[in-house]
């Protein structure tokens, strides 16, 4: 096996995986995207090819730079596809099991030298990279949602992640066009951390029935000069997606009070409604 420095593998077709990818074919790599079906895939690629179409007829770029871009594209529903990617990212949902299996399969596969990156929001990095037996070549590259248009991305160094695998992963996220912050492995990292209370302060105004959820959201755009609101930003996300990143710093920071999940948030998530992607969250986007 050899390792190629211009390879990156996506596992995980979803919102975060797919924008991913974007990202690393825009730049330059070549890049293969793994998905359990073949209709996760379909709908990925199709996204990412749907958005450069979209840019060549904007006049943004020209036939054959779409061309270009496009072939560097592909996607598989194996995993020895991703074997020789200088670095792999998984995108798959918030689930340390899941991710830890992952990791493992990641482990027996890919080339030894490989970067294994998860993309967790909130999850334990090192206990990921403990299900590997190369934890230190196993680091977080948090991307932001949408990955093409934020900047950001935290370069999370995990218990037993060699130094000089940070400053690889830093590398590659700067060749990716993208703005590397390195961080420790701690419950929500930074972004995160600092985001909570954002949400969970205006459930609980929300719960007490001191102001609506349009209320909360012009506020915070008016005043606070936010670019959108704390309701409009978790339908965006992803209610599930939000809620299960709360519940995971409540557990990792020993149930603080600071981080406990909200009840409204919590029956949304039983209840499907799960913001843009299912048509209906704090606000209706009309049926999916
Ligand atoms: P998503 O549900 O949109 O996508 C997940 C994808 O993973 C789906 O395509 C699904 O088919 C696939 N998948 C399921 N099981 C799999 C498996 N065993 N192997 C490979 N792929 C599998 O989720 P998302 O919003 O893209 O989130 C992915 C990760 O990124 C999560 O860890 C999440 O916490 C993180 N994240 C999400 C956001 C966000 O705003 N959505 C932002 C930053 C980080």
């Amino acid at each position: 096996m050899t390792i190629n420095h211009s390879q990156i593998g996506v596992v995980g077709a979803g919102t975060m995986g797919a924008g991913i990818a974007q990202v690393s074919v825009q730049a330059g790599f070549e890049t293969v995207v793994y998905d359990v079906s073949q209709e996760f895939i379909d709908k990925g690629l199709g996204r990412i090819r749907g958005f450069i179409q979209r840019s060549r007829e904007r006049g943004k770029l020209d036939r054959e730079e779409e061309e270009r871009i496009l072939a560097r594209l592909s996607g598989s529903l194996k995993l020895e596809d991703l074997s020789g990617a200088c670095l792999v990212i998984e995108a798959a949902p918030e689930k340390i099991e899941l991710k830890r299996e992952i990791f493992q399969k990641l482990d027996f596969v890919c080339d030894p030298e490989s970067l294994l990156a998860t993309n967790t929001s909130s999850l334990s990095v090192t206990a990921i990279a403990a299900a590997t037996k190369r934890p230190e070549r196993v680091l977080g590259t948090h991307f932001f949602n949408p990955p093409p248009l934020m900047a950001l991305v935290e370069v999370i160094q995990g218990e037993q992640t060699d130094p000089v695998n940070i400053q690889k992963a830093v590398d590659i996220v700067r060749r990716l066009g993208k703005t590397p912050v390195r961080t420790k492995d701690t419950p929500g990292f930074i972004v995160n951390r600092i985001a909570r209370p954002f949400y969970n302060e205006a459930l609980r105004i929300l719960e007490e029935g001191d102001a609506t959820v349009e209320t909360i959201d012009r506020i915070m755009k008016d005043a606070g000069g936010f670019r959108m609101g704390p309701f409009e930003l978790m339908d965006l996300i992803g209610i599930d997606i939000n809620f299960t990143a709360t519940e995971s710093l409540y557990q990792a920071f020993f149930h603080d009070p600071r981080f406990r999940p909200s009840p409204i948030q919590h029956r949304m998530f039983l209840a499907g409604q799960l913001g843009r992607k299912t048509g209906r969250g704090f606000y209706n986007y009309g049926s999916k």
